[in-house]
């Protein structure tokens, strides 16, 4: 299943992928965008986070 990953070397911290999209997306404790575990990742929210995101730094990666 392809899922999203974050380049946090990237990732400036916006948190418009978390507004966007926050069944998917969360700020952890360290303070760090995580992606959530979820069934599947295919919804218009989530591609809509990946289209937002400033940084372009939300790609998809397999299981
Ligand atoms: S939208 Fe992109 S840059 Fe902003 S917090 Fe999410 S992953 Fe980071």
């Amino acid at each position: 299943m392809k899922r999203p990953a974050i380049d946090l070397g990237a990732c400036i911290l916006c948190e418009i992928c978390v507004e966007l999209a926050p069944h998917a997306f969360e700020i952890s404790d360290s303070g760090f965008v995580q992606v959530k575990p979820l069934d599947g990742y295919q919804d218009d929210d989530i591609h809509e986070a990946i289209k937002n995101c400033p940084k372009d730094c939300i790609f998809w990666e397999d299981d």
